[in-house]
């Protein structure tokens, strides 16, 4: 069997943030590699580093030092390309635009011709289910409704690689496991490769092919736990062995990342 490209390559990747007088080793000598296809899930406390690897992979941060290629270019090369979607923590959608306006907003920007961007703005928000919604505006939608169209925001460049920080942090867990499942169908469908920001055990393990372990001061990679479990995950398989065999070892890095300031 042949790898599959790798989409993120990170080899002793650091950055330091000058803030102040005290500098802050926000990502110390990160070492990963996430292939086409792989969905990688990012565990770990606040202030380990999580959104600062996201922002250094779509070239809103800068490395201190060592490697970081995104589809074998550099993060601007990258971004110049526009080699992925950003879904943030919080929807952040416009609430004076309807739902297909805001999906067509970055698409306006990058200059995309009209004809284009009726026909991406309906191919993204079919894959995240919400087909009939296009004149609402977000606050008529629920949280979790506001999620999947800022999903569709960022699937409307059909960009092969999501960047998606605590998307689901901030709802309830019902819609969360709901959207957990429809996630999965989506990257199953597109086969595009996700970079997952998460607090959850179960989240990061029920998603991931990968799971990177964090920790923080200095932020790190404690661990990295590639996942035997089948492409093809019913919810129930929460339950199973292999899952909390999973489970186990995610919360044993994140308990040993702990004592490590103490
Ligand atoms: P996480 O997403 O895991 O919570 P972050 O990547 O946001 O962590 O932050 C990592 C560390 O870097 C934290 O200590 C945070 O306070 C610090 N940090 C983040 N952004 C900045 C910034 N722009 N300037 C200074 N420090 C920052
Ligand atoms: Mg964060």
């Amino acid at each position: 069997m042949t790898q599959a490209a790798s989409v993120v390559s990170a080899k002793d990747l650091c950055l330091t943030y000058q803030a102040g007088d005290a500098p802050v080793q926000a990502l110390t000598n990160v070492n990963l590699e996430v292939r086409k296809g792989d969905f990688v899930s990012f565990i770990g406390p606040s202030g380990c580093g999580k959104t600062t690897f996201l922002r250094v992979i779509a070239d809103l941060e800068r490395k201190t030092s060592g490697e970081i290629t995104v589809n074998g270019m550099t993060p601007e090369e990258a971004r110049k390309a526009r080699a992925y979607g950003y879904v943030f923590q919080a929807p952040a959608l416009y609430p004076w635009r309807t739902i297909e306006k805001n999906i067509a907003l970055p698409l306006e920007i990058m200059g995309y011709a009209s004809a284009d961007q009726k026909k991406r703005i309906a191919d993204a928000l079919d894959l995240v289910n919400l087909t009939g919604f296009e004149k609402k505006f977000p606050w008529q939608l629920s949280g979790g409704m506001q999620q999947r169209a800022s999903i569709a925001r960022a699937l409307a460049f059909d960009a092969d690689l999501l960047l998606m920080d605590e998307p689901f942090g901030a709802l309830d867990e019902i819609v969360r496991d709901h959207l957990n499942e429809e996630l999965l169908k989506l990257w199953a469908r597109t086969n595009k490769t996700i970079c997952f920001v998460t607090h959850s055990i179960p989240e990061a393990v029920y998603l991931s092919t990968k799971i990177v372990v964090m920790s923080p001061r200095p932020g790190r990679v404690t661990d990295i736990i590639d996942s035997p479990l089948p492409k093809e995950r019913p919810l129930d398989i929460r339950e199973t062995p292999e899952f909390l065999e999973i489970a186990h070892r995610v919360r044993e890095g994140l308990r040993a990342g702990h004592s490590y300031e103490h």
